[in-house]
């Protein structure tokens, strides 16, 4: 192991060393439940991102010399080491970002699905052979890497995400840099220390610790040739926008959500009230896909509201370590405040307010945990307006709108697709026209029906359109972003043409 574990500052790790860096401030990743400072950690600066860079120029050429399955295999030691540590890992996420026990390790789980996935891609079908115009021509189409790749991630899956974005840019060839979410640094830390534990060659991958400044420092740096950003839609579209100014760098980026469910006439309840419970509160709403709008058929609104409230009233907020816990606390101080004033904007545009448990009472607060950023849920209806901000914008909290439509499902998609965002959403009915409707004209990347609005499959791309995002930085698609393309052609014949 690693010397990075016990109580000093951590380092960052540049060119195959942990490093100080050059600047003099450091930063503390927090429990969000307590309070607590965990660890303490470098504040990485431009220098930093310029050494590192400099470090995955210089390695690149040896490591995309490299067979697939060679680079493959330093993947392979950590998709061992993810699942052998899977407890302790899952542990360490819930601590640090907050997430209830199960959801900590369900974050490791699919990292280690992601890593699965790419080193095996190595021994994939890998570009098409196409026919040529003229019978002793090869032609075919073969992907290379383009170089070094710039990954900047959020907090709120701080295993996974970091691996669906490094492990096919490395499988592929490509170089990496780095910099992990400024909330959970001790995730980035572990994930460092096992690709040095891996053996992956220096330079190849390099981590960088800091805030925006130090992710700007990678994005907007013209030696980087693709930037894969997960984040807010706010920061996404800077990157993307500035980058789009420069010929041949790529900008993949995801970003968040105003998520929905149409609940149809033709719902299964039980079905419903489960899916909208675990889309509206798991991570404390803190997904990119979770859902703040539920769009519920006339017909079946009222006993759906009950249902639906009931438990909202109910939820077990509390420490995320402890089995029983359903939602875990919001992620940090400003993050509440952020919250609040989505929840305080719902009231104004004139919503009424269902469940209101914004501020806990002192004795739903777990004891020894008064420091940590609790919040509940905030649920509540409102006549459905197209101008209503408080149903376009994204709080990123367990705040959640009630519409109730009449109609058919063409109306509820008219609902659903009114915002500037399309990540995800759900169906649930029993009547398959309402769903194939749903399917093809939700104007949205991620679709469920009949099962809450969340969860990833590895092998499917995922990521949104309109102001969700411009490309998929994971899965299957990522390959289009962390590679180029060469058209080949070859003339096996002597004729001269
Ligand atoms: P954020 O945009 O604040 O930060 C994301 C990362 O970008 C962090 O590492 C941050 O330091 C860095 N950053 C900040 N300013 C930057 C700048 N100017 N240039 C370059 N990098 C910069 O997002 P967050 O609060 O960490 O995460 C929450 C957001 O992420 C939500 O909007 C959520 O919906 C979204 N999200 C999307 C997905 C998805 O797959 N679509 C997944 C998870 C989260």
């Amino acid at each position: 192991m690693s010397q990075q574990t016990g109580t000093q500052t951590h380092q960052h790790y540049i060119a195959g060393e942990w490093t100080d860096g050059t600047g003099s401030e450091t930063f503390e990743s927090e429990n969000p439940a307590t309070g607590e400072t965990l660890a303490e950690f470098h504040r990485g600066t431009e220098d930093d991102v310029d050494a590192a860079l400099e470090a995955a120029e210089d390695a690149f050429e040896e490591w995309r010399e490299l067979s697939y399955i060679d680079r493959a295999e330093y993947l392979w030691d950590i998709y061992h080491e993810l699942r052998e540590r899977h407890e302790e890992l899952g542990g360490i996420v819930s601590k640090e970002c907050g997430k209830e026990i199960s959801e900590g390790k369900a974050d490791v789980t699919e990292a280690w699905h992601m890593v699965e996935w790419a080193a095996g891609n190595a021994r994939h079908p890998h570009g098409d052979v196409v026919p040529s115009e003229v019978g002793s021509k090869d032609a075919y189409m073969r992907r290379k890497p383009r170089g070094v790749i710039g990954c900047i991630t959020p907090w709120n899956f701080p295993v996974a995400i970091p691996f669906w974005h490094m492990a096919i840019a490395l499988v592929e060839g490509n170089t990496v840099v780095w910099k992990p979410a400024e909330q959970t640094p001790w995730c980035g830390q572990i994930i460092a220390e096992m690709m040095e534990d891996a053996g992956i060659p220096d330079g190849v991958f390099n981590m960088v610790q800091g805030f925006g400044d130090a992710g700007a420092a990678i994005s907007d740096d013209s030696r980087v040739d693709t930037v894969l950003f997960t984040g807010s839609a706010e920061v996404g579209h800077e990157i993307a926008s500035k980058v789009g100014g420069e010929p041949g760098k790529l900008a993949a980026c995801e970003m968040g959500g105003k998520n929905g469910i149409v609940i149809t006439e033709e719902a299964d309840l039980d079905i419903a009230v489960h899916s909208a419970v675990m889309s509206s509160f798991k991570t404390t709403g803190q997904r990119c896909v979770s859902s703040e709008r539920l769009i519920v058929h006339e017909d079946i609104y009222d006993e759906f509201k009950q249902r639906f409230v009931d438990i909202a009233e109910d939820i077990a907020v509390g420490d995320p370590l402890e089995e029983d816990t359903f939602m875990g606390p919001a992620i940090e101080g400003d993050h509440v405040e952020k919250i609040r004033k989505h929840n305080e904007l719902a009231r104004e545009e004139g919503a009424n307010v269902l469940v209101d448990r914004f501020e806990l009472a002192e004795d739903e607060i777990p004891d020894g945990h008064a420091e940590g950023n609790w919040v509940g849920p905030f649920v509540y209806e409102i006549d459905y307006d197209t101008d209503l901000r408080c149903l376009k914008e994204e709080c990123f909290g367990p705040h959640v709108a009630l519409l109730e439509y009449s109609g058919d499902i063409e109306r509820a998609l008219e609902i659903h697709n009114d915002t500037p965002y399309g990540l995800a959403g759900a169906v649930i009915s029993e009547d398959y026209r309402q769903i194939n409707y749903f399917r093809d004209h939700a104007d949205i990347g991620l679709a469920y029906a009949n099962l809450p609005c969340i969860g990833a499959e590895v092998q499917l791309p995922f990521g949104g359109v309109k102001k969700s995002g411009n490309g998929y930085p994971s899965a299957r698609e990522a390959i289009e972003a962390v590679t180029e393309r060469t058209a080949w052609t070859m003339n096996n014949s002597k004729e001269i043409e």
